[in-house]
C-alpha cells in the first residue's frame, strides 16, 4: 500500500448536500456502519475507519452508488416541482393501492371464514331443533315424571 487517502469523515446530518457529487464515494464502515465519504480515487484502497479504527478496502465504484448517480438524488434535485409532487403522489398511490389490497385479501379471508360460521350455526340451529323435537315426543310417549 503506497498511499492511505485521507477520509474526509463528515456527519451526514445534511446530506447530501455537503458531498462533492461527482467527486465522492459514500459506503458504511463494515465494522461500525457509519457513513464514510471517500475521494472516488480513494476506491481499491486500504483505509482505516476514524469512528471504530477498522481497516478496510474502499469499495470499487461500481460497488458503490456515487451520490450524482443515485435516481432518487437526480429525481428530488432536477426535476421540476410540479413533477416532484407527481413522484410522490404516485409513490403514495402506490402505497395506498398495497394497504387497500391487503385490506381487501383479509376481507375476502374472514368473509369465507364468516361464510363458513354461517353455515355451521344454521346446522346447529338445524340440530338442536331436531333434538328439541326428539325431547318433546319423548316426553310426550312417556308423560309420568
Ligand atoms: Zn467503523
Amino acid at each position: 500500500m503506497k498511499v492511505v487517502f485521507l477520509i474526509t469523515l463528515e456527519k451526514m446530518d445534511s446530506f447530501p448536500n455537503q458531498v462533492d457529487s461527482h467527486d465522492d464515494l459514500v459506503f458504511d464502515c463494515p465494522e461500525c456502519h457509519q457513513n464514510l465519504i471517500v475521494k472516488s480515487v480513494a476506491a481499491g484502497h486500504a483505509v482505516a475507519c476514524p469512528h471504530c479504527g477498522h481497516s478496510m478496502t474502499v469499495p470499487d465504484a461500481p460497488k458503490v452508488v456515487t451520490l450524482s448517480e443515485a435516481p432518487e438524488t437526480q429525481q428530488l434535485q432536477s426535476l421540476p416541482t410540479w413533477k416532484q409532487e407527481l413522484l410522490s403522489t404516485e409513490s403514495a398511490w402506490r402505497e395506498t393501492k398495497h394497504q387497500r389490497e391487503e385490506a381487501g385479501n383479509a376481507f375476502k379471508h374472514h368473509s369465507s371464514e364468516a361464510n363458513r360460521l354461517k353455515l355451521r350455526i344454521e346446522k346447529l340451529d338445524s340440530k338442536l331443533q331436531d333434538l328439541e323435537l326428539r325431547r318433546v315426543a319423548i316426553k310426550r310417549e312417556h308423560p309420568e315424571e
